[in-house]
C-alpha cells in the first residue's frame, strides 16, 4: 500500500472538494459573517500531536466542518463590508489550484521560464488594464530590457511587502547618489542615518514597519499632516523637506496614498510631485536628487479599471513606484499584489545576491528572486491571467463600477437620513459615516449588528478635532465582496437604522 494518494483517489477527493468549496460559495450568506468563536476554542478542539497514522481523507474534511468552520470569519459572505474585501472568484480559485497542482518554484527565469515570463507579461497587462504609466512596462521581455535603466511589475505577496521594497530601492537610489568619490564620503551606516522619509498621518501602518525592518529609526519617517478630506498636505510635505534639508538631512521617500485604509482619502499625486521636483531643485544635491515616490493604492488601485476614476492617479507619471492589490478588489485569491517599478536598475542593486549554487548562466532573463525579500516564490501570476482572461476589462469594469455604484447608493441614504451623517468623501467603495449621537451610541450600533451576525463592518476614528478633541468614530462600509449585490447593501442600511431604534441596553 501506498503512503501516497494515489491519483485515482485524488481525482475522486478533488471533484468532491470543488463541490464542497461549489456549495460553500453557494450558501456562505448562510453562515454569521463574524466568526463567534471565542479564544482558544479552535486550538483546544485540536488534539495536541499528529495523528500516528494515517487518517482518511473524510475524517480530515468533517473536522474542517466540525472544529474549522465555526472558527471561520467569511471574507467570502456578500454580506461582509469590513476592512477591505479580500475577494476570489471561481477562476481566481482554480488558477490558485493550478499553481498548486504544478508545484512550480519560481525563483529564477530557469526554474521554471514560464513563470517568469507570464507574470511579466501579466503585470504588463496591467499598466494597460489601468492605464498606469508606460515606464512601468517591463519592455522587450527577456533580453534586451534586463540590466538597463528599465522598469517593470512584479507579483509581491503583499503591499506590505512592495513598500518594503520601495525603501530598500529607494535607499540604494540615495545612497548612490552620496556615494561617488567627489560627493559626502560618508561610509553608508552614517548616511543612512542621514535619510528621512515621509507618509501622511492616514498612511498605511506598513510605511513605518517597512522602515523599521529596512532598519531606521522611527524618528526617520516624518508623518505629515492631512486636510478635511483627510489626504495629504502638500504644503506640509515641502514644509518638512526644506526643514530636514536645512538641518542636513537627506530626504529620501515618499509614500503616497491612493485610497487610505481608513476612510479612502486620495493623496494629491501632482501637488506632491511637483514639491518633491521643486526642493530637489533648490537643495542642488548631488547625484539623484529628488526623493522616490512611492505610490501605495492597495485596495483602490483597482477602480482605474474604469477611465472615470482615473483622476486618482493624476500624477503618477512622476511616480518611482506603484502597488495594488488584485487581492483585494480584483476577484483574485489573496495573495497577489503588483508592484511596479520606474526603474528595476534600484530594486535589483538593492535586493540581488548571487551565491555560486544559484548561478545558472542564463543572460539577459529577468530573476524575480532579486526583485523581492524571499528567494522562493510562487506561480501567481497564473490565477491573476484567469481571472483577467475569464472577466476581460469589459467584465471587470462591470464589477466594479457595480460596487462603487452601490456604496454611493449607500452614501446617499445615510446623507438623507436625520439620524446619521457621512463623516469623509467616499469617492470610491467606501464609506465612513456616524449616528449623530456621537461616538458611544455609534460604537454600540456597530458592536450590536455585527453580534447579529446578519453583516460584518467595522470601524476607525477620523479626527482628531480641534484643540485635542477626540476623534470621530466611523462605522466603515466597504463594498468588494465578489458577490455583493444591491439586496444587501440594503438589507445592511436596514440593519443599521434597526440597531439604532432599538432601545439601548443598559
Ligand atoms: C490593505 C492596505 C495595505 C496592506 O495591504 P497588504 O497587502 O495586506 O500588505 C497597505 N496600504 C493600503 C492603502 C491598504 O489599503
Amino acid at each position: 500500500m501506498s503512503d501516497h494518494m494515489t491519483s485515482d483517489e485524488f481525482r475522486r477527493h478533488g471533484h468532491e472538494m470543488i463541490e464542497w468549496i461549489a456549495r460553500y460559495m453557494e450558501e456562505v450568506e448562510r453562515y454569521p459573517v463574524r466568526s463567534r468563536a471565542e479564544p482558544g476554542d479552535i486550538f483546544r478542539a485540536l488534539p495536541p500531536a499528529p495523528p500516528d497514522t494515517g487518517e482518511p481523507f473524510e475524517d480530515v474534511m468533517r473536522d474542517v466542518e466540525r472544529i474549522l468552520m465555526p472558527g471561520i470569519t467569511h471574507w467570502q459572505s456578500p454580506n461582509f463590508f469590513a476592512y477591505f474585501p479580500a475577494n476570489s472568484s471561481g477562476s481566481g480559485i482554480l488558477g490558485e489550484l493550478l499553481s498548486a497542482g504544478l508545484g512550480v518554484q519560481g525563483m529564477s527565469w530557469l526554474t521554471s521560464p514560464a513563470c517568469t515570463e507570464l507574470e511579466m507579461r501579466v503585470l504588463d497587462w496591467c499598466v494597460e488594464l489601468l492605464d498606469l504609466p508606460r515606464a512601468f512596462l517591463s519592455g522587450a521581455g527577456t533580453g534586451s530590457g534586463a540590466g538597463t535603466h528599465a522598469g517593470g511589475g512584479v507579483i509581491q505577496d503583499s503591499a506590505s511587502s512592495a513598500t518594503l521594497c520601495a525603501i530598500l530601492a529607494a535607499r540604494e537610489r540615495a545612497l548612490d547618489g552620496l556615494g561617488g568619490a567627489d560627493q559626502s564620503g560618508l561610509p553608508r551606516g552614517a548616511a543612512a542615518r542621514k535619510l528621512v522619509a515621509y507618509a501622511s498621518t492616514e498612511s498605511h501602518s506598513s510605511v513605518l514597519k517597512g522602515m523599521r525592518i529596512a532598519g531606521f529609526d522611527d524618528t526617520q519617517l516624518r508623518q505629515i499632516a492631512v486636510d478635511d478630506t483627510f489626504a495629504m498636505r502638500a504644503d506640509r510635505l515641502a514644509e518638512a523637506i526644506q526643514d530636514d534639508t536645512r538641518a542636513g538631512r537627506i530626504p529620501f521617500f515618499v509614500c503616497a496614498t491612493v485610497g487610505t485604509t481608513s476612510s479612502n482619502a486620495m493623496d494629491p499625486l501632482a501637488a506632491i510631485s511637483e514639491v518633491l521636483h521643486l526642493t530637489a531643485l533648490a537643495r542642488q544635491a548631488p547625484g539623484h536628487a529628488s526623493a522616490w515616490l512611492h505610490v501605495d493604492a492597495a485596495m483602490s488601485g483597482t477602480a482605474a479599471v474604469c477611465p472615470e476614476f482615473r483622476g486618482m492617479h493624476n500624477g503618477l507619471e512622476h511616480a518611482d513606484s506603484y502597488c495594488f492589490n488584485p487581492h483585494k478588489w480584483m476577484f483574485t485569491n489573496f495573495d497577489c499584489d503588483c508592484f511596479f517599478v520606474r526603474d528595476r536598475e534600484w530594486l535589483v542593486r538593492a535586493l540581488a545576491i548571487e551565491p555560486e549554487y544559484l548561478r545558472t548562466g542564463a543572460s539577459g532573463v529577468v530573476n524575480y528572486r532579486d526583485w523581492q525579500i524571499p528567494l522562493g516564490r510562487r506561480f501567481r501570476s497564473l490565477k491573476l491571467w484567469f481571472v483577467l482572461r475569464h472577466y476581460g476589462v469589459r467584465g471587470l469594469q462591470r464589477r466594479i463600477r457595480e460596487h462603487v455604484a452601490l456604496a454611493q447608493e449607500f452614501a446617499s441614504w445615510v446623507d438623507a437620513s436625520a439620524e446619521w451623517e457621512l463623516l469623509a468623501p467616499h469617492p470610491l467603495n467606501l464609506v465612513c459615516f456616524a449616528h449623530r449621537d456621537g461616538n458611544e451610541r455609534t460604537r454600540a450600533i456597530l458592536e450590536a449588528v455585527n453580534a447579529s451576525g446578519g453583516l460584518f463592518a467595522t470601524h476607525t476614528v477620523l479626527g482628531p478635532g480641534a484643540a485635542g478633541s477626540a476623534g470621530r468614530f466611523a462605522i466603515r462600509l466597504c463594498v468588494g465582496q465578489t458577490y455583493t449585490q444591491r439586496s444587501h447593501v440594503e438589507a445592511a442600511w436596514t440593519a443599521f437604522r434597526q440597531a439604532a431604534d432599538a432601545p439601548a441596553e443598559s
